[in-house]
């Protein structure tokens, strides 16, 4: 059997529609911007596999220092142990991290990220002796695929089959200049029930449901709404963290800082699965008690793994490097430049770009959404052309790993004009 038979034999893939998938690509080898297949044949990984690289593909630096702490320490259990890893780490995040934040707690991944963080609230009042039981989440969000990121999230195709399962969120459109007003107000109106746990929101830019983008100003309107009534503000920055907007975290834009903020995907630097929910001292405070059963009773196998955290030190070395920034500001300048290229493309519009994040959608008559035909073939397309593009239903994106240089970007850009729909590219 090929490899390809064996896959489609035992193994069952994320997002993918089976019955119709063509045989995934064999990757072999990872090298900066680059995968290679077992064809030889190398592609861009224009979105750092899922949001998740940040530095390039088997990084020579992030790669000692796992193999150093490989050496040293694999794993260990994290209840009544702790190890130097995890606890530089927390150190050194809550240095980048707004100063509001305080204590830093570890899972494996973006999802339960969101978890912990919902759980936290949650518990804060409960512990506080009130009854929280509403959150208020954006449209159109994403944050994870358990049951608390469901619920949170958009309530879609992706989550129909589980829709009775998933518990009681307000979802409010993401204000714009013309409804700020209104959704302030439907804000205030929630938030008067005296149920809310708390606000979740992706800041800046909103990733699975197609790069949408909103204004700071904007947020910064609802976070104080939220401030004045005490309600908690989570930023689920799993997507936007690590330099992805510009900044170190988009809630650094913001006046407003949210009281628990979600970390993963960026955080190894796209090497190994963690995930960190950080908090302000008040909630932490919440938690100190002598009673037992105001403890966080929340965990796992692998929390505060030592290899992960050693791959988030070695990243976090790069990220405060100078070079690191002048990349980031020469990716989003560049995209700026080509934003203007684009917007001219008949089958584009709404072509935007937030820090190093290039997003454009695919006119079409359909109703946006996920499974929406405009995007069939375009994975391909680009495929054929060397460069890793899979899009989120109509929506096209970049969000390239820094090491990606001027001339490939440019390469990615001129794909991007010449494409055609129903065209494959001769190879
Ligand atoms: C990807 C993502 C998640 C989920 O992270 P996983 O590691 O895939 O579980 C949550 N929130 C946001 C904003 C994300 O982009």
């Amino acid at each position: 059997m090929t490899l390809q038979e064996k896959d489609k034999a035992f193994v069952w893939h994320p997002f993918t529609h089976q019955a119709a998938a063509v045989p995934p690509v064999n990757i072999v080898k990872g090298e900066g911007l680059y995968f290679t297949d077992d064809a030889g044949k190398r592609y861009m990984d224009a979105i750092s596999s899922w949001w998740v690289n940040l530095h390039g593909h088997c990084h020579p630096y992030i790669s000692e220092k796992v193999a150093e702490q490989l050496q040293v320490l694999e794993h260990s259990m994290f209840s009544d142990y702790t190890h130097q890893p995890a606890v530089t780490l927390a150190e050194r995040l809550l240095n980048h991290l707004p100063p509001n934040q305080s204590k830093v707690f570890y899972s494996d991944n973006g999802s339960t990220a969101v978890e912990v963080a919902l759980k936290m609230a949650i518990q804060y009042a409960d512990n506080l002796g009130q009854k929280k039981c509403t959150f208020i989440a954006f449209e159109n969000a994403y944050h994870g695929d358990t049951f608390g990121g469901m619920s949170v999230g958009a309530r879609n195709v992706f989550n129909q089959a589980f829709n009775q399962f998933l518990f009681d969120v307000k979802h409010i459109p993401l204000p714009t200049a013309e409804n700020l007003e209104s959704v302030s107000k439907i804000l205030k109106s929630l938030i008067a029930t005296g149920t809310v746990a708390a606000f979740i929101y992706e800041p800046l830019v909103q990733g699975a449901a197609g790069m949408a983008m909103y204004e700071v100003e904007h947020l910064d309107a609802l976070l104080s709404i939220c401030k004045a009534e005490h309600v908690i503000c989570i930023a689920d920055e799993v997507m936007t963290g690590f330099g992805r907007t510009g900044r170190f975290f988009a809630s650094d834009y913001t006046t407003i800082k949210p009281d628990i903020m979600c970390l993963s995907k960026g955080l190894t630097g796209g090497y190994m699965p963690l995930g960190v929910t950080s908090c302000a001292q008040f909630i932490y405070d919440a938690y100190l008690s002598n009673d037992k059963t105001k403890t966080f009773f929340h965990g796992h196998s692998y929390t505060a793994n030592p290899t992960a955290c050693s791959a988030a030190l070695a990243s976090l070395d790069l990220m405060e490097q100078a070079a690191t920034w002048q990349a980031i500001k020469r990716i989003g300048d560049r995209h700026l430049n080509a934003k203007r290229m684009l917007k001219q493309h008949p089958l584009f519009e709404n072509v935007r770009v937030t820090g190093t994040i290039l997003a454009l959608d695919l006119k079409t008559d359909e109703v946006k959404h996920y499974l929406n035909a405009a995007s069939e073939g375009v994975a391909q397309w680009f495929q054929r052309e060397g460069i890793l593009l899979r899009p989120l239903g109509n929506a096209l994106y970049l969000i390239p790993p820094y090491c990606i240089t001027d001339g490939e970007l440019d390469y990615i850009y001129k794909c991007l004009l010449n494409y055609k729909t129903g065209s494959l590219p001769v190879t």
